[in-house]
């Protein structure tokens, strides 16, 4: 399998970009999103992670309270890693189970944290490494209108993140998109080329 990492800070636009490898047909594996199917309701994750920290983290409909347990561990570091030993395996199992299930000729993981743990991280899942790049205040003004979150939320963010110069250090290519999607769309359709050569020779 041929798998097409897909990173970027926060507001860059990984999301636009995957979803125009979506609309191409390439399988988008996303581990946002998966991480969040995986404390669904009826998931085990969620009942363990309720067993573990109280019913408090429990919304009354029975959903995660994912902003309370944000707060929860930001204030209790240890139990940050109590909730990803609860997670993390099945973070990864179920994103393997999609990978393999993907019918396009490559696959691309989109993930904000692909960079993160090195080697030993999602990365190493990885043939090749696409960043979506952006200048910090392009991210601000464009995470800023989408979120309505504050500038000092966002650089809270931005600050935990990756530096744009490593993360830049560790693509082999890179989209820019500081100007109009039809500018990102244009790079997207050389790099979609390029990986369906690749995946046909790999
Ligand atoms: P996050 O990591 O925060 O989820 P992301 O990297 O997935 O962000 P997107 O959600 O794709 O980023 O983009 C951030 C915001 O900027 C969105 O509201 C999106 O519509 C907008 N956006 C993305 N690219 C452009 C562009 N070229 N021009 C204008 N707006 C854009």
């Amino acid at each position: 399998m041929f798998i097409v990492g897909l990173t970027g800070g926060i507001g860059s636009g990984k999301t636009a970009a995957s979803d125009w490898f979506a609309a191409q047909g390439i399988t988008v594996v996303d581990a946002d999103v998966v991480a969040r199917e995986v404390v669904m309701v009826g998931q085990p994750a969620l009942l363990e992670i309720a067993e573990t920290f109280g019913h408090w983290v429990l919304q009354p409909d029975g959903t995660l309270d994912r902003a309370a347990l944000r707060q929860h561990v930001f204030l209790h570091p240890q139990d940050r890693q109590k909730l990803e030993k609860i997670t993390h395996a099945r973070i990864h199992v179920a994103m393997a189970q999609q990978l393999q299930a993907a019918t396009s000729p490559y696959v691309i993981l989109v993930s904000p944290l692909l960079l993160e743990s090195g080697k030993a991280g999602l990365s190493s899942l990885c043939q090749r490494i696409l960043v979506v790049d952006v200048p910090e205040e392009v991210q601000r003004i464009r995470a800023g209108a989408r979120d309505g979150q504050t500038l000092e939320s966002i650089d809270r963010i931005m600050a935990v993140q990756i530096a744009r110069t490593d993360r830049l250090a560790q693509a082999d290519d890179v989209a820019v998109n500081d100007g109009e999607l039809t500018h990102l769309y244009q790079q997207l359709r050389v790099l979609h080329a390029q990986y369906l050569e690749m995946s046909r020779d790999h």
